[in-house]
């Protein structure tokens, strides 16, 4: 099956940690329910992007930023009114907080929720990235916001959604990140690091790689895990909790239509690759190239010549060697057996000769692929 949507950190995310939830929501598109933690995040980010969104200096003021906050408040998914009152002077508090601490340093931004869309070794892969500064030194700095519980230290050194941002930015904008940052609103604190190292980039796109695979392959098992469950919107319908975990016919018959699938694709791929390799062949040929190269890999031709008989010809063979009395000698009248009949030095020369005569010379061309 193709993919559903591109990929993004939080859907490679929610892959990893069960399939089977990641089907319910991208696959069949069942919604979940609104909960007070992503509202209250995106309250808190959609304010900050009025804050860093301004054209033109001076920024807004704190009343100002504080009245958007309250015109854009979002009430899904709190318990009570109690609970969504309370978030809602805490993050007021922390907005006024924030605001007095960078005012002073205001700048505008690079980017506010920069949206990207970027093709990763063929698989599509979106996000948004809270902001994004540029330092100093010509560099880009990468800032996340976090609203949530405080982080683990060290965090910040491996987390893959900075390392997603980054490749978006340095992919996209063209221009190399020099700093990665979370933010951690409720503290203020920022947690910071350096450009990921090229083996976290290539970590990360082999996980992009292998699940856009398994999800293309429909693998969606579930993956229960008491943390993960507890907040899981599917468990009414989930097959783990309905006891409705499939049989092993029902695995037998999805791994036969899976097999089957990947078949057909190979096939196809396999005429397809098949169609390649003669038009190339056909290319060399005409151009005489025995070499010739591609922006990621090389090819070359290895040509060889065999001596065979045109089928028309093969009945007027077999005459000629009961004519010789070498019927019953050579078992078929094979190019290979009867070449061996003509390099044995007691075969007659005119027989050998009418031999050469029913033949021809055919071309045998194979080409060998390499990545440069
Ligand atoms: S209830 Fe648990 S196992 Fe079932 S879909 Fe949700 S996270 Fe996966």
């Amino acid at each position: 099956m193709p993919l559903p949507r591109p990929l993004s950190h939080s859907s490679i995310s929610m892959y990893g940690e069960c399939p089977q939830r990641y089907k319910f929501k991208y696959v069949d598109n069942l919604p979940e329910k609104p909960k007070y933690f992503f509202s209250f995040g995106r309250s808190m980010h959609e304010t900050l992007e009025f804050f860093y969104g301004v054209k033109t200096l001076p920024p807004p003021s704190l009343e100002e930023m504080l009245s958007f906050y309250k015109e854009h408040w979002i009430s899904e998914g709190y318990r009570d009114q109690d609970q969504e009152a309370e978030y809602f002077q805490n993050g007021k508090a922390i907005l006024a907080s924030y605001y007095r601490r960078h005012i002073a340093t205001f700048s505008i931004p690079c980017f506010v929720e920069y949206d990207f869309k970027m093709d990763v070794d063929g698989v599509p892969v979106t996000g948004k990235v809270d902001r994004i500064d540029r330092l100093p030194d010509g560099k880009l700095c990468v800032l996340d916001y976090k609203t949530g519980k405080a982080l683990a230290a060290g965090r910040v050194l491996e987390d893959s959604q900075l390392t997603m941002y980054q490749l978006a930015c340095e992919t996209l904008l063209g221009s190399e990140v020099g700093r990665l940052v979370f933010y951690h609103l409720p503290t203020h604190r920022e947690y910071a690091a350096g450009r990921r190292p090229q083996a976290l980039v290539d970590d990360l796109r082999s996980r992009i790689q292998k699940t856009a695979e398994s999800i293309e392959l429909g693998r969606f098992d579930p993956k229960p895990a008491e943390r993960i469950c507890h907040w899981c919107d599917y468990r009414a319908i989930c097959p783990v909790f309905t006891g409705k975990m499939p049989s092993e016919a029902d695995e037998l018959a999805s791994l036969i239509d899976k097999y089957g699938e990947l078949e057909s694709r190979l096939t196809q791929e396999n005429q397809d690759a098949a169609k390649l390799k003669a038009a190339i062949l056909d290319i060399l040929r005409r151009k005489g190239y025995v070499r010739a190269f591609g922006a990621r890999y090389e090819v070359q031709r290895t040509g060889a010549e065999k001596f065979d008989f045109p089928t028309a010809n093969k009945k007027k063979v077999l005459h000629a060697l009961k004519d010789a009395g070498l019927y019953e000698k050579v078992l078929a009248p094979s190019a290979p057996l009867i070449g061996k009949l003509l390099s044995d030095p007691s075969t007659d020369p005119e027989l050998g000769a009418a031999l050469k005569e029913l033949g021809c010379r055919v071309e045998l061309s194979e080409l060998k692929i390499t990545p440069l």
